[in-house]
């Protein structure tokens, strides 16, 4: 086998390999739009119940405020928790593991 040959195999190997992430990246995107999607409703039926049973008294407004303040922890958590691809210097979470980019492997 010639070295153009051999080449062109190997260029062949990576863009299959490459197209196998970018299908495994779109496949974990939509499960997490669904499962986002399934939350999100969730805590609309939990706000319309709770609005239900205790529509403007304190404790509403006491929740609310907790809601924020757990939202705002998060941030924090997600960024202290967020490491850098070895391979293409993108931000990603280490909760995922690795890159969704490009990479197994997250430093
Ligand atoms: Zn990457």
């Amino acid at each position: 086998m010639s070295a153009s040959m051999r080449e062109d195999k190997a260029a062949r190997s990576q863009s299959l390999d490459a197209q196998r992430r970018a299908e495994g990246a779109s496949a974990d995107l939509a499960l997490l739009r669904r499962q986002v999607a399934e939350l999100e409703s969730v805590v609309e039926a939990m706000w319309f119940l709770l609005r239900q049973l205790a529509p403007q008294t304190p404790e509403h407004a006491k929740l609310a405020d907790e809601v924020e303040r757990r939202l705002a922890s998060y941030a924090e958590i997600a960024d202290r928790r967020a490491g850098v691809c070895k391979e293409c210097g993108r931000k990603v979470s280490l909760l995922a593991g690795r890159c969704l980019y490009c990479s197994p492997d997250v430093s």
